[in-house]
């Protein structure tokens, strides 16, 4: 992958090739950014950069045997470590084949995407004893074909206390090894590992950048372009995913929502929420995103100037009418219950049950 590639984030890239080009590169980095925020994608440029014999000043070449190996993400002195399922013996190196075409298909990828990829929803990823021990083997032995070493460590919060072992090689890996590590967050990082990283942030996203690549890169039109850089929230992920297939249709499901359980008529609520079950995880996160941006403008909208209200025309018309029988405390309820939703749909909870009990609290707030 090439820096150029990277949406976005040029104050990163610059500090990274600002280290490389003055050899003042930690040895172990922690990028930690939201999702759709880019950490793995710049750790695998990094990489690149690292194996790359004939760099230019921005970026890896290209063509050399290393870039070839690195954008294929087989280059044998780039190590990937990432959550796996299937037990306590489940190493990193078992699931190569399918971190490649993982990779290759997106690499703002998250973790929900990545086990969903292994077949295996309901699996909880890990990241083993097994294969700590693995790591040491590896980072001990010499490099193959570049003078570097990397190791990408994808989602260290699933080391849980297994993280105890690597902290030797983090704190001083082996001549010319750099490690990695990509979060989303440092809460569940262990700290003995956090105090042994230099923290590089990865922000989110800019409306504005979202909107950017949306039209240059992926060729969408202004009006589809920003609705989606909106609803995307910064994450360039769910905006890849809103354009992908879904979307078009939230703002109906969730308004109709909205009304039926407001009205509260039992048979209607459970027609919708028979629909809703059948239209798979993505979508049902999709409208529940776009639930939660619609309730958000809505209760920012008092203190908004008309231009600011991220909505179209016919959305802050029925904002408005909502905005009427909805007092602040009401809006943030909902607001929470949504939240709560995407988790449980992230989690694979039976949407049936999910959206019915959702239905009948929402009724509940409605009336209270
Ligand atoms: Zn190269």
């Amino acid at each position: 992958m090439h820096f150029r590639d990277i949406v976005g984030q040029h104050p990163v890239k610059q500090k990274l090739l600002e280290s490389i080009a003055g050899e003042r590169i930690p040895h172990a980095q922690l990028f930690v950014g939201p999702q759709g925020s880019g950490g793995l994608p710049l750790a695998l440029a990094f990489a690149q950069r690292m194996v790359c014999s004939n760099p230019k000043e921005d970026d890896s070449c290209g063509t050399c045997p290393g870039c070839i190996k690195a954008a294929k993400f087989a280059h044998p002195d780039i190590h990937f470590t990432f959550p796996t399922v299937g037990g306590s013996g489940s190493v990193s190196s078992n699931f190569l084949t399918e971190w490649r075409t993982a990779l290759s298909d997106n690499p703002y990828l998250n973790i929900f995407d990545w086990i969903s990829f292994l077949g295996a929803e309901n699996k909880q990823g890990n990241i083993t004893k097994a294969e700590c021990v693995q790591i040491l083997q590896k980072l001990n032995l010499k490099s193959f074909e570049s003078p570097n070493k990397v190791l990408i460590i994808w989602m260290p919060e699933y080391l849980k206390k297994e993280g105890n072992r690597l902290l030797k090689i983090i704190e001083e890996p082996p001549e010319k090894t750099y490690i990695i590590l990509v979060a989303d967050d440092t809460e569940e990082i262990l700290g003995t590992i956090l105090s042994r990283c230099q923290i590089v942030k990865i922000p989110q996203l800019s409306e504005k950048t979202l909107l950017e690549t949306l039209q240059s890169k992926h060729s969408l039109e202004s009006s589809e372009a920003l609705n989606i850089a909106r609803l995307a929230d910064g994450d360039y992920l769910q905006a890849l995913k809103m354009m992908g297939e879904a979307d078009k249709n939230s703002a109906k499901v969730f308004l109709d929502w909205m009304r039926k359980s407001w009205k509260g008529n039992g048979v209607e609520i459970s027609d919708w929420v028979n629909e809703i079950a059948t239209i798979g995880r993505e979508n049902q996160k999709f409208f529940l995103q776009y639930g939660l941006h619609f309730l958000r403008e809505c209760l920012v909208m008092p203190w908004q100037l008309m231009e600011q209200i991220k909505l179209n025309p016919e959305e802050l018309n029925t904002a408005e009418k909502m905005r009427q029988v909805l007092d602040w405390s009401k809006i943030e309820a909902m607001c929470n219950l949504i939240n709560d939703c995407t988790y449980q749909v992230e989690r694979n909870a039976n949407p049936r049950v999910l959206f019915m009990d959702a239905s009948l609290q929402l009724n509940n707030i409605f009336k209270s």
